[in-house]
Order: structure tokens, then C-alpha cells, then sequence
């Protein structure tokens, strides 16, 4: 039986059915799109143009464009240049979520993360006779995050 997964919209507060795990109503996404859009456009128009600027402009929430930072939104654009912080020392970036330092930094921290997890789960697999399945944990998130800050 397919389970249906009401939730309250992240922005109106609505309840709306979450068909694929979503938190926003199907009205606020449309509403984000449009937003994303408007940003899109206006990075187009300025290039150079920083993330204090981007939110002031085009008055998107700067959730929304963190979001689009992280999924390469001004990447493809040929040319064009989004200046905002490091998400961890604060250093201007065009790329990515962290700066170069930072994200060699965090790949260290992520592997010794990993290295832990590693161990942990043998330990708990120790006597266990299936394997695999999950090895889906947290770290292998925030790897595609260090893929995402180096390219
Ligand atoms: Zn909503
Ligand atoms: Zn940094």
C-alpha cells in the first residue's frame, strides 16, 4: 500500500502531500522556480555579481540560493562569476561551497569521518553474515559535497 506522506509546506505552512519526499506545496515550489529564474537572469545580466547582492536584488531567499550554488546553477553559464563566502573560513569563492583550502581540509575530515564509520560498521557487522546495504551513511553525502566544491 502506497503510503501517503502528508506534510506542512516549509514556506505557507499548508498541508500538502509529499509524493516525493518535498517540503515545500506544489504553489511554493512553482513560486521557487520562478525565483530561480529571476536569479538566473539576473547573474546573467551582472556578472561578478555577489550572493548579498543576488538575494538584495532579486529579494530570493538565500536558502534558495545556496541551494542553486550547491546544484551548479552558475556553473553551466559560460563566463559568469557568483562571488560569496566560503561556507567555512569565509574567503570570497566563485566555486562550490567551500574554498580550495577548505575543501581539502573537509575532504581530510570526511575521510577520517569515514575511516571511523568504517570501523564502526565492521564492528557492528562483526558476526553478522550479510554484508553491504548500508553502506549508504553520511559520508558518501558528504563526499559528492567535496566532488561538488572541487569541480
Ligand atoms: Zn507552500
Ligand atoms: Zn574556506
Amino acid at each position: 500500500m502506497a503510503k501517503l506522506n502528508m506534510k506542512n509546506c516549509a514556506h505557507c505552512h499548508k498541508i500538502f502531500l509529499s509524493v516525493l519526499g518535498e517540503n515545500v506545496c506544489p504553489e511554493c515550489r512553482a513560486y521557487e522556480m520562478t525565483l530561480e529564474e529571476d536569479v538566473k537572469e539576473y547573474v546573467r545580466d551582472h556578472p561578478g555579481v555577489t550572493v548579498r547582492q543576488l538575494i538584495d536584488e532579486t529579494g530570493a531567499p538565500d536558502r534558495l540560493i545556496w541551494r542553486m550554488i550547491r546544484q551548479g546553477a552558475f556553473e553551466n553559464a559560460s563566463g559568469l562569476e557568483v562571488q560569496y563566502p566560503c561556507g567555512r573560513c569565509g574567503k570570497m569563492i566563485t566555486k562550490g561551497a567551500y574554498c580550495d583550502e577548505c575543501a581539502v581540509k573537509l575532504k581530510m575530515e570526511a575521510k577520517k569521518f569515514a575511516d571511523a564509520m568504517k570501523m564502526r560498521t565492521r564492528a557492528a557487522e562483526k558476526g553478522a553474515t550479510i554484508r553491504g546495504g548500508s553502506s549508504k551513511t553520511y559520508s558518501n553525502t558528504m563526499y559528492n559535497e567535496i566532488d561538488d566544491a572541487k569541480n
